[in-house]
């Protein structure tokens, strides 16, 4: 129990897909190369990461992460590299 608020037992999946705008900036694939992958129409949600295997903007599917695809840091770490995208494109939702 953090704050008085209990945490679910089971969370939804966290769900990363990107907009359209991306600059090529390669912060994301840097700093999360095991999440997103360079492609030459930008950044992209790399299969390895993606419950439905597909390597895509994922802003249609919104195939949730794979469990156990992260480490507990590396989901927290998540939120600061989408944070960090000049352009603000990547979204990580529940
Ligand atoms: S941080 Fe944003 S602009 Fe940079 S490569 Fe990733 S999605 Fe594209």
């Amino acid at each position: 129990m953090i704050g008085g608020v209990s945490a679910p037992l089971n969370p939804a999946p966290l769900t990363v897909w990107i907009a359209d705008g991306c600059t090529r900036c390669h912060w994301c694939q840097h700093l999360l190369p095991t999440v997103f992958v360079d492609t030459p129409e930008g950044s992209r949600v790399r299969s390895e990461a993606r419950r439905d295997g597909g390597t895509c903007t994922n802003a249609t599917a919104r195939s949730p992460l794979k469990e156990g695809h992260l480490d507990a840091d590396s989901l927290a770490f998540l939120t600061f590299v989408a944070d960090g995208c000049p352009v603000r494109v990547i979204n990580v939702e529940r």
